[in-house]
């Protein structure tokens, strides 16, 4: 769709025609273009082409062709958002895993911890047993 300078020959009756609000060009371009964001081909700036009064949206498209374009770049669009909707769901999958795998690391730590306080602990004992004994021993050996 293209934007073109307004002049006198080259416009048609389904033509939107405006004046760019920047540099107050008189700008025409097809009635499809109603709405659209545009780049004014006079000064560049960004411009929205006004809808027409009592021009529906719902007119915009009406030819056959414009609604089967319609409906196949609907159709892409919901393609993608499908394909978009498997991968979140593989990488749920995956997220789901990964838990799965740290909860059981987590689990099997827990039972490591609690082995090597239960080993600590009889170390600690042994450990005042050999020093209660080493003692005992330099008591005998005062005594003699
Ligand atoms: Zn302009």
């Amino acid at each position: 769709m293209s934007t073109k300078n307004a002049g006198p020959n080259d416009i048609r009756s389904s033509d939107i025609v405006f004046d760019c609000p920047y540099c107050e060009k008189s700008l025409a371009i097809d009635c499809r273009g109603a709405g659209l964001t545009i780049t004014c081909p006079d000064c560049s700036n960004i411009i929205q082409v006004p809808i027409p009064d009592g021009m529906e949206i719902f007119d915009i498209d009406s030819s056959d062709q414009d609604k089967e374009v319609r409906i196949i770049h609907m159709r892409e669009v919901i393609a993608d958002a499908q394909g978009r909707i498997l991968q979140l769901e593989s990488e749920v999958k995956d997220l789901q895993a990964r838990r799965d795998s740290l909860e059981k690391l987590r689990a099997e730590n827990a039972v490591r911890f609690e082995v090597i306080s239960k080993e600590l602990e009889n170390t600690g004992r042994a450990l005042a047993r050999i020093s209660d004994v080493l003692i005992s021993a330099a008591e005998a050996a005062k005594k003699t």
